[in-house]
């Protein structure tokens, strides 16, 4: 019986050891080797936070390739969805946690199966992988941090989003209790009293996250969120039916064009009074092959001229979330500001944030920078 093991037990290693045991022809060991999240949510699903939403509305977040109701058949299953009308259901956006308990849920089936076990039999271990070697009987090995070690057929790394690289411009190992470096880990305990000011790194999906977190909260001190492009995510919208678009060949039509036809037909859908950025939805089939074609010149102005308006518009947040952050912004509970932040360094009181804007150098001061 061959054996696999697979690194990492976030949304890509559970669902390799799923399909596995579903489409195997042969029998199987796998094991699953996950540490620091609990099995099945990895970093995107291991928030406990009610209000961090999933970005992409039921309907599409079927984790079973060949099957693409079965989240929304699943979500029928619990008590708060129950008896919602299916149209509801389907345009939901659900906490991101209720998605990790649906991954969960599928692991759990195999790794504990009720009746007798399939062709595959699901081991989990918790622990870290850290080395990866050749075996002198022709296979791997993998060595746990416990000490244990792995004899295995095939390896599948699925180890996943890591922390965050350091700053630019930060001193190697800097570490500060006011500077939380990692915002997806549980920095809550180190929030400071309410009435004092946080710095967000960043304007993206995460600074949305962590924004509602400290709303929750009742946050009293000013939330300023800064980022090189200072722009913010885009709402979800009801998009309309729109064939023109992408034209044919477009996976190889290089950076110039592409962007020419992109803002062409943003134009044509705005004459119609529709939202520009279904364009960007047209394109969601085809972006791994069109990266793929691009050369390594097109890559790199791809990511200085154009990356911060396509995140904004490709990575949009449920529209009750997009509202209670355009009110943030109203109330004057949320700043942004444009400018690179090139310093991070202890003051009294807490930090101060260093930042090249475009009228020149400025600082922002906080009880907790994130
Ligand atoms: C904050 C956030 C929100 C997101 N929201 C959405 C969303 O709403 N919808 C969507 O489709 N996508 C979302 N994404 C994208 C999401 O990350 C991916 O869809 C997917 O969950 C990635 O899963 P993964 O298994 O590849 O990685 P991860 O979720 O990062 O899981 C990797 C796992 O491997 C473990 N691991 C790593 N190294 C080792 C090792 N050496 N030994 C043992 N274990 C190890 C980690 O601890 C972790 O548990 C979001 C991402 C983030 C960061």
């Amino acid at each position: 019986m061959k054996t696999i093991v697979i690194i990492g037990g976030g949304f890509s290693g559970t669902m390799t050891a799923v399909n596995l045991a579903r489409f195997a022809r042969q029998p199987a060991r796998v094991v699953m080797v996950n540490h620091r999240r609990p099995l099945g949510r990895g970093t995107a699903y291991g928030t406990r936070h009610p209000d961090h939403l999933l970005n992409v509305a039921a309907r599409n977040m079927s984790a079973l390739a060949d099957q693409g109701d079965h989240f929304v058949n699943w979500l029928r299953c619990r008590g708060e969805y129950a008896d919602l009308p299916e149209a509801e259901l389907r345009e939901t956006f659900v906490p991101r946690r209720v998605y990790g308990d649906y991954l969960r849920s599928l692991a759990f089936g195999y790794v504990q199966p009720i009746d007798e076990r399939g062709r595959v039999v699901i081991e989990a271990y918790e622990d870290e992988a850290v080395d990866v070697e050749s075996h002198h009987a022709g296979g791997l090995l993998v060595s746990l941090a416990s000490g244990e070690l792995l004899e295995t057929d095939h390896v599948v790394l699925a180890t996943g989003n890591q922390p965050p690289a350091p700053l630019a411009g930060l001193p190697e190992g800097f570490s500060h209790p006011c500077y939380v470096a990692d915002p997806w880990s549980d920095w809550e305990p180190r929030l400071p009293a309410p009435t004092l000011d946080v710095v967000l790194l960043g304007t993206g999906l995460t600074m949305v996250d962590t924004l509602l977190t400290l709303l929750s909260r009742d946050w009293q001190g000013k939330i300023i969120a800064v980022s090189r492009s200072g722009m913010l995510p885009l709402a979800h919208f009801r998009g309309i039916e729109y064939r023109d678009f992408p034209p044919s060949g477009a996976d190889a039509l290089g950076l110039t064009a592409l962007v020419a036809s992109v803002e062409e037909h943003c134009g044509l859908l705005r004459g119609r009074g529709a939202n520009p950025a279904i364009a960007i939805d047209r394109l969601r089939p085809h972006t791994q092959r069109i990266w793929k074609n691009f050369s390594l010149a097109e890559k790199q102005e791809f990511l200085c001229r154009y990356a911060a308006r396509w995140n904004i518009a490709r990575h949009r947040i449920a529209q009750p979330i997009h509202e209670r952050m355009t009110k943030a912004i109203d109330e004057g509970r949320l700043r942004v500001v444009r400018g690179t932040v090139d310093g991070v360094e202890g003051c009294a009181g807490g930090v101060r944030v260093l930042l090249a804007t475009d009228a020149g150098r400025d600082s922002l001061t906080a009880a907790l920078a994130i």
